[in-house]
């Protein structure tokens, strides 16, 4: 088929090489014009897994193509998705000012029957609005159908290509056909494509992220509770763990959810839910617990060296919002070091990946080292944000040699507490003695 992907982001861009990489014609478009430079120069803008190796083959075989126009895009195309932000406006509602923007552009350029796909999140009721909007540029026919994305970035290409299912929300039996035919090649081995109502699939993808959310949080108050009567939270997750009604994802204690989709989901819900005269209690505590989290080794800092950190250095691994991503969008990292730095305090801080996207939010105000162990020279604390794998079996004498002080702050339980006072580390984390 021939597609249109408006919007190569995070997840325009895996959509379209995916696609392409399953013998389709695809022409990526994104407003950015450096962006799309970059993307036809045959570097991709972003760190995401081997999305570089799969966009770089298809563009070889002429399959995936990137441009700025979206009338280009369309007029060709059979289907047309739509994949731009849905950030979070002034009132915690999804904004969806670029979606209707994109379905406003897509309507005049449609030259004939096409199927208009919302990949973006999108709040309950958006596919009618999308309909709308494109009835008022076009009198041609058209399908609007909603395929919310489940990828986790980091995983992306991997959780694109082998979907545990595909949500499919047609509002008529055309548009639902040619999108079962579209992503059969990625359930070969059973995973099943849902066909539902379009606000049934809407609303799929929230109660998605809102429930993993609420696993978070759940499990940061139960580390909360542990550290109050010196219980082992890891303990307790491990034996929870194995209920098979619980299973084990999504159980780790840690300084908060962070990531483009979460926080804004979870407010997003809670927005049009209140729009319906709906008070949605317990993501309101989900997301209160989870602004309190992200503030947990600041108050560990504060407890250590009091309320200024004046000629401190504190090392910080990781500030990705999680590994295997240059992603910052609400990171923990960022109230982190913003504390770091209010109270007095200098960071020097290590990512594997998110340098670049770092020094566009925080400029020269933070060092940045050229590794982990350059992270911690003279430090008097390093506090562990980010579990990437390489921060996993670190040499703990060289960072101790290398330390001001060997004092570490863990925020994603990483460490064994007994090797490290071992080691001569005074270590704390998070829900555990
Ligand atoms: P992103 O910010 O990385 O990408 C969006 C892109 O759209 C940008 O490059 C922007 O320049 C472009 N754009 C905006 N308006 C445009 C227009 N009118 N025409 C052409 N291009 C336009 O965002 P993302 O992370 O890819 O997320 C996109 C959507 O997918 C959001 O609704 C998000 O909630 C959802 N989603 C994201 C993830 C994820 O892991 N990032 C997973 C599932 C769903």
């Amino acid at each position: 088929m021939k597609l249109a992907v408006i919007g190569t982001g995070y997840v325009g861009l895996v959509v379209g090489a995916c696609f392409a990489e399953t013998g389709n014609d695809v022409v990526c478009v994104d407003r950015d014009a450096a962006k799309i430079r970059t993307l036809n120069r045959g570097k991709i803008p972003i760190y995401e897994p081997g999305l570089e190796e799969l966009v770089r083959q298809n563009r070889h075989e002429r399959r995936l193509t990137f441009s700025t126009k979206v009338k280009d895009a369309v007029r060709r195309a059979d289907v047309v998705f739509i994949a731009v932000g849905t950030p979070t406006d002034e009132d915690g509602s999804a904004d969806l000012k670029h979606v209707l923007d994109a379905a406003r552009e897509i309507g005049r350029a449609l030259t004939g029957y096409a199927v208009i796909v919302d990949k973006s999140t999108v709040p309950a009721g958006t596919a009618a609005r999308v309909r709308e909007v494109i009835a008022k540029e076009t009198r041609h026919e058209f399908s609007v159908v909603s395929n919310p994305e489940f990828l986790k970035q980091g995983a992306a290409v991997e959780d694109f290509l082998k979907p545990d299912r595909v949500v499919i929300g047609a509002d008529d039996a055309r548009g639902a056909a040619i999108m079962t035919d579209l992503y059969r090649p990625f359930t070969r081995t059973g995973a099943p494509i849902m066909v539902m109502d379009t606000t049934s699939a809407e609303l799929c993808k929230y109660a998605a992220n809102a429930m993993l959310a609420t696993r978070i949080s759940f499990m940061n108050e139960i580390a909360n509770v542990c550290e109050r009567f010196g219980a082992d939270a890891d303990k307790v997750r491990q034996a929870i763990a194995t209920d098979r009604r619980i299973g084990p994802a999504f159980l780790f204690p840690g300084i908060g959810y962070g990531g483009s989709c979460f926080p804004k989901d979870v407010k997003a819900i809670i927005k049009f839910s209140a729009d319906k005269k709906y008070r949605f209690r317990m993501l309101e505590a989900v997301e209160a617990v989870n602004d309190a989290q992200k503030q947990r080794l600041l108050e560990r800092l504060q407890k250590r060296f009091g309320k200024s950190l004046k000629g401190r250095t504190i090392a910080v691994w990781g500030m990705a919002f999680k590994p295997r991503t240059d992603d910052m969008r609400e990171a923990p990292s960022i109230p982190i070091i913003n504390g770091i730095l209010a109270r007095g305090g200098k960071v020097r801080a290590f990512d594997p990946a998110a340098r670049t996207v770092a020094r566009g939010i925080f400029g020269s105000r933070v060092t940045y080292a050229r590794n982990a162990y350059d992270a911690v020279k003279g430090a008097d604390a390093l506090l562990l944000v980010t579990e990437w794998n390489e921060f996993r079996e670190p040499d703990f004498v060289k960072v101790r040699r290398l330390m001001k002080q060997p004092i570490i702050f863990d925020g994603r339980n990483l460490y064994d507490p007994a090797q490290l006072r071992g080691l001569g580390f005074t270590y704390n984390s998070i829900g555990r003695p």
